[in-house]
Parts: C-alpha cells; sequence; structure tokens
C-alpha cells in the first residue's frame, strides 16, 4: 500500500464544534441495573412466593463496577452474591445442569462442581464443605420492569475461600471488592530507551489496575492521569521523597509532557495504591504487567477511542477521537480513505477489525484496526499504528476531503466544498475568535444590527474562497454564522449571543473578530467549578423505558445544564459528555482531584410500579447542613418549573457519588422513566430544558 504523508492544514487552537450526532458504538451488552440508588431491592427464596425486601449491595471486581442482572443483598447480616455474575466478570466459563441442579467450572486451577442446596461441593473432585456450611441457593429477583430472574446466591466468603480472590466489605458504601491477592508497590523509575516510554512499578506480583483522566487544563488546572493499583499496600524505598504519605517522583525536565508522578496509600480495606502522573501535555497510556520482571509497566502511548461520524460545518465529517495530539498519515485511493494513527493503540473492540455501517452522505462504511506493522512493510514491527478506513460511495482525490488537528481529536471533512479558509476557535468560556483567510488584502464592508444581534460582512469573492453554510453555535459567545454568496461577494452573517460584543482587526492574509461575553468575563461566578455527573453510560445504560435508556436522559439533561450553569459564567467540569462508561468511584473522585465546589449527578428514576412519578433530590451526608440545603435549594425550583409531583428530599448515605465526594453534593433524579406519561415529557427537550434551567437557579440560590 502506498501511502503518501499529507498534513494538511493545521488549526492554530482548539476547535470545539463537537455536536454529537455521532453512531453509536456497538459496546459490550450488559444487564445493568440500578441497585445502588434503591433503598431496598425484592427477592424471593425458591420454594416460596412471597417477595421480601432486601437491602442491595455494590459489587467491584478488580476495581470495576459490576451490573448483574440480579443483585447482590445481605440477609440476616450475611452477604450473598449471585454466582453467575462474579463468574462472567473474571472471564470463567461455567455450566448449568438443570437436571442434577449443579454448576461447574474450572478456576485457578480448580475444578469445581457444586450443587443447588448442598453443603458440600466438590472441587478437584474432592467433597469439600463450604464455608459456614452454607449451601448454594436459588432466589428469585423481581426486577424493576417487572421481570423475574433466578440466580444461584454463594455466601461472599465462597470467593475467598473456594476461589481464592480476596474480598473486602466496604461498609460506607455497601460495597463487596473482589480482588486478586494483596501485593506491594515497591519502586518506580522511567524507562526512556523502548519504542516507547515507560513508567515501571516494582511489584510483588500481578495487580489489577483501573485508571480515569481529569482534564483539569479545561477548567484551569492540570491534566493528571490517576491510577489505581487494586489491592495493592504501598512500601516506598528508602530515600523516597514521601511528605504526608504522599511519595513524589519528580520527572526530569519535564520529559514526556510528565511533570511528576505522586503515589499514595489512599485506602487500606482493600489497600488501594494511587499513582497520579501529572502533565504538562496531554498523554494517553497502555498498562500491562510485565511478569518476568515483576514490574506494572505504563506505557506512554497515544490511543483511538473513538470512531464517529458527525456534521461539522454542514459537512460529513469523520471523527477520530485520541488522547494526544495526533500524528497521522492519509492515503486516498478510489473509493478508499485510510488514516493511520501512528503511535497509537485501538481502544474499541480490543483492537480487532470491525466495520461500522454509516450511509451517510458519501460515506457507505468506516472500519477500524491495529494495524499489524510486523506484516505493513510502511512501518516497523516496533510502530502501533491505528487504522481507520472509510469507504466511500464515490472515486475521491486529495482535493475532496480535508483533515484537521483538533486539540486531540482528528476531524476528516469528506467534502467537495473547501472550508478552509474560516475558522472559528472557542478560546476560553467568555472568549472566541473568528478568522477568514484572505488571498490578499482587501477592502470589506461590515456592520453590525443591535436590533438582531447580526454582524454582516461582505467580502470579494476573489479575495477569498468560502463554501456557503449555516452553522448554529450556541455556546454563549456566538449564536451562530451563515455564510451565503452573491455574484460577487461572500456575504458572512454572525450572530452573537447576549452580552457580546466584538472587536475587528484584520491584515493582508485574514480577516480576525474577537468576540467577548462581558457578562460572563465579569462574573464573579467564575470562581466556582461545578461539576455534573450524568449517570450511567455507555455498558451502563442504567434504567430501561419503553422508549428512551436512563444514560441517554442523564447526559441531554447533564449537558443543557452544563450549557446553563456556564451561560451564567460558572465553570463546569462534566464527568462524561460521551455514551461511555465512568467508574462509579472515579467520579467523585474526579470532583476530589479538582477542588470542585459542588458535585450535581444527574439520574432518571425507576419502579415496578408505573404509576410512581415525580421529582426528588438525594443528598448523602446529614452533618453537612450544605448537602442537605443544596438539595432543597434545587427540589423547590425543580417542582416550581416542572409541575412534577414532589417526592421530597431524601438522604441516602450509602451512594457512592455522594459519599466519597468531599464538596457539597446530590443526585438529582428528575423522574420515573417507568410512567409512560412523565417518560414522554422526560425525552421531549423542552421538559429537560425546563429542568436544567431549575436545578441551575437552585444552584445559584444555595450559593447566594
Ligand atoms: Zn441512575
Amino acid at each position: 500500500m502506498n501511502i503518501k504523508f499529507v498534513r494538511i492544514k493545521k488549526l492554530k487552537t482548539l476547535l470545539i464544534f463537537m455536536l454529537c450526532l455521532g453512531l453509536i458504538m456497538p459496546g459490550q451488552l450488559a444487564f445493568a441495573n440500578k441497585y445502588t440508588e434503591y433503598e431496598s431491592v425484592e427477592l424471593r427464596e425458591s420454594g416460596s412466593n412471597v417477595f421480601k425486601k432486601y437491602e442491595p449491595v455494590n459489587l467491584m471486581i478488580s476495581g470495576i463496577d459490576v451490573f448483574s442482572d440480579a443483585p447482590g443483598i445481605t440477609v440476616n447480616g450475611r452477604t450473598i452474591v449471585p454466582v453467575s455474575a462474579i463468574l462472567v466478570e473474571l472471564g470463567v466459563k461455567y455450566k448449568w445442569n438443570g437436571t442434577t441442579k449443579e454448576i461447574s467450572f474450572s478456576y485457578g486451577g480448580k475444578d469445581v462442581v457444586m450443587q443447588i442446596n448442598n453443603a458440600y461441593a466438590t472441587i478437584n473432585g474432592k467433597k469439600t464443605l463450604l464455608p459456614d456450611s452454607v449451601a448454594p441457593r436459588i432466589m428469585t429477583y423481581k426486577s424493576i420492569t417487572g421481570d423475574y430472574v433466578d440466580r444461584t446466591y454463594v455466601p461472599l466468603k465462597f470467593i475467598s475461600d473456594v476461589l481464592g480472590l480476596s474480598a473486602s466489605w466496604i461498609n460506607d458504601t455497601r460495597t463487596v471488592a473482589i480482588n486478586k491477592k494483596a501485593q506491594t508497590l515497591t519502586g518506580t523509575y522511567v524507562d526512556v530507551y523502548k519504542p516507547y516510554p515507560e513508567i515501571r512499578f516494582k511489584v510483588t506480583g500481578e495487580v489489577d489496575v483501573t485508571s480515569f483522566v481529569v482534564d483539569g487544563a479545561d477548567v484551569g488546572g492540570q491534566d493528571k492521569t490517576i491510577i489505581d493499583f487494586q489491592n495493592t499496600k504501598l512500601t516506598p524505598p528508602s530515600g523516597a521523597t514521601v511528605k504526608n504519605g504522599v511519595w513524589t517522583y519528580n520527572i526530569v525536565d519535564d520529559i514526556f509532557g510528565i511533570d511528576k508522578i505522586e503515589i499514595a496509600q489512599t485506602n487500606d480495606n482493600p489497600y488501594n495504591t494511587r499513582v497520579t502522573i501529572y502533565q504538562n501535555e496531554r498523554r494517553g497510556n497502555d498498562i500491562f504487567y510485565d511478569a518476568a520482571k515483576k514490574e506494572m509497566v505504563v506505557q506512554l502511548i497515544n490511543t483511538v477511542s473513538e470512531v464517529s461520524v458527525d456534521n461539522i460545518y454542514s459537512t460529513d465529517t469523520v471523527v477520530i477521537g485520541t488522547r494526544e495530539t495526533p500524528y497521522y498519515n492519509v492515503d486516498v485511493s478510489g473509493k478508499q480513505l485510510t488514516v493511520d494513527v501512528i503511535n497509537s493503540y485501538l481502544r474499541i473492540n480490543d483492537g480487532a477489525y470491525q466495520v461500522l455501517p454509516v450511509d451517510q452522505g458519501k460515506i457507505e462504511t468506516i472500519a477500524y484496526q491495529q494495524l499489524d506493522t510486523s506484516k505493513d512493510d510502511m512501518y516497523g514491527p516496533d510502530m502501533e499504528v491505528t487504522r481507520v478506513t472509510i469507504q466511500l460511495n464515490e472515486k475521491m482525490t486529495y482535493d475532496d476531503f480535508y483533515v484537521e488537528e483538533s486539540g486531540d481529536k482528528l476531524l476528516v471533512y469528506i467534502t467537495n466544498q473547501p472550508i478552509n479558509n474560516f475558522n472559528y476557535v472557542k478560546q476560553s468560556s467568555e472568549k472566541g475568535m473568528m478568522s477568514i483567510d484572505l488571498f490578499s488584502k482587501t477592502d470589506y464592508t461590515s456592520t453590525f444590527d443591535a436590533q438582531t444581534r447580526k454582524i454582516s460582512l461582505d467580502i470579494p469573492k476573489d479575495k477569498t474562497d468560502l463554501g456557503t453554510f449555516e452553522q448554529a453555535i450556541n455556546d454563549h459567545v456566538v449564536d451562530q454564522f451563515v455564510i451565503s454568496e452573491t455574484a460577487s461577494n461572500y456575504h458572512i452573517e454572525i450572530t452573537l449571543a447576549e452580552n457580546t460584543t466584538y472587536t475587528k482587526s484584520s491584515s493582508s492574509s485574514a480577516i480576525v473578530l474577537n468576540f467577548t461575553n462581558t457578562v460572563i468575563q465579569n462574573s464573579d461566578n467564575k470562581k466556582t467549578l461545578i461539576v455534573i455527573d450524568a449517570g450511567h453510560g455507555g455498558k451502563d445504560p442504567g434504567a430501561v423505558g419503553s422508549k428512551s435508556q436512563e444514560k441517554e436522559l442523564t447526559l441531554r439533561a447533564s449537558k443543557l445544564l452544563q450549557s446553563e450553569l456556564e451561560r451564567l459564567g460558572f465553570r463546569v467540569y462534566m464527568t462524561r459528555s460521551t455514551d461511555e462508561y465512568v467508574g462509579l468511584y472515579d467520579r467523585p473522585a474526579i470532583a476530589n482531584d479538582l477542588g470542585a465546589t459542588l458535585f450535581v449527578s444527574i439520574h432518571i428514576n425507576a419502579f415496578t410500579n408505573s404509576s410512581a412519578s415525580g421529582v426528588e433530590v438525594l443528598y448523602g451526608n446529614e452533618s453537612m447542613s450544605s448537602d442537605k440545603g443544596l438539595a432543597q435549594n434545587i427540589q423547590t425550583q425543580l417542582i416550581k418549573s416542572l409541575g412534577a409531583v414532589d417526592r421530597g428530599i431524601g438522604y441516602l448515605p450509602r451512594l457512592v457519588v455522594l459519599k466519597e465526594t468531599t464538596m457539597p453534593s446530590v443526585l438529582c433524579e428528575l423522574g420515573f422513566i417507568t410512567n409512560a406519561a412523565e417518560q414522554d415529557k422526560l425525552i421531549s427537550e423542552d421538559y429537560l430544558k425546563k429542568a436544567a434551567s431549575a436545578m441551575a437557579t437552585g444552584i445559584v440560590n444555595f450559593l447566594k
């Protein structure tokens, strides 16, 4: 394959057009539930026809929340869990024999056969009494949608005694944490001589790790990658710089965009060692275990986590989401466009080849894969390359598309209409800049109509080359751009947002307009950072209604709340802004790390009785009167604005996001997806906008 190296015009700064109508990536299928938001769940013992209420428990395996089709519960102070959910999460295949009522599986060198209502199991052919002489039993869970789910339950102790794993009970959040056996982290160093630089951690054995990123630079702080070494004790080596329990490892000269690494023991039941990598440049990573050296390795390399199709500047655009500013090759051959993201790992579908049907404009399909560079003479075998192939329905040349680096995204515009000469950049919450590149200096006319808030520019057609397009922006600085043409001119119409002023400057090579929203610029609210947490996402749909899923509604409501708060001058950080899963413990950790002022989690309710409806706001810290105050302020406004049933505010201390946050935090349940009439309301943009506006008013009133 002949790949030409093409570096098409690079934008100087970050673009913000991310109007996502992207494809939904096929993900892991899971029977998600939201037990954590319930006070109780209903189950029935086999042989009984009476459903009883039990307290649900959260399940976490290797630091990752488990979404099982039946919940873990406590019975008479003993925690019992659905064994199939644990086995599935551990990747263990099991067999169920309905006649003999036996479950059999192999794990950790043990062949296990156990039978319902029999306290003896067969382990490696030997009859063995199960922990505390408790037999596995079948229980029936009555789900929120009224389905009955039969599952085999075993005591938690089974997990440690039979599977040889470590099981801890976290009482605060009523969570069972299941991990590999505990290990110790004893040292760290950086290896720069590898194809990709590596941060290596000396450990006594393999550990499970989870990681998340905090894009702090977006809200005036610093970018970080945070890695949790699950069930890992920290013993810093002698000579390490340790202060207040935090071991700091400085990186000389900011090498690879990394400033320093902090390592701390953040929990001791189970042990958690948290590694925080401070970054001056956004870096991706891959984490693996080097068994020969007994080291956990954090390899610094870009990652591709999204490939989707969007419509940007009214142009069909393939969006390749990466972690770092991407380095890439582009090739066009007939109806096929190939984009290689060099030095990157594909984080979708485990890197395996996958084709997605698109059928939008000229794009027929998009496909992606981690390239086998050992079989490709274009790249060396040590290089990691993600290949995205765009199949078109007509032949193209290099003039028919163009590629733009936009922060950590690569945008491939499929167009016959070059739009190279028009740029709009949102520089900060209150500032934006538009520039139009010129072939040579020109006289142009501009007018501003204060009534309609429209700026009109007329530029002679021989001085630049613009397409015609219409693009809504609505970023509180600019509302809209419209470009049309007459016989001799391009006519550009810019609608300014409320409170935006502008200045003009131009040179022989460009016309530049700078916009400033003066109300946001002068707002005291800028001091306040609000973290919005759109509930669920990705593998976890949350509650599922007849027409919608909780995760979609929470994201829409969260984005509307974000917009409303930004309009009021607040700094806002979203724990997620796409359909991705963020760990239950990572959400509060992000807010804590950012030192946020408030944390607002957004959810949609569900109940077995479809007549249940209304709004409630939950808080988790009774001693912190501010939590209750924030909840009450938001609840009052939501009821006033939505006219929904007032379910009041509720104290739910075991909710992870409320328990773990160190600032006033609330969880808003905006209505019931299981109530047909309320679901219809929740789907409508108007209702969600009202809810967002009410929540913002509640926040403002609380902060007064
Ligand atoms: Zn929820």
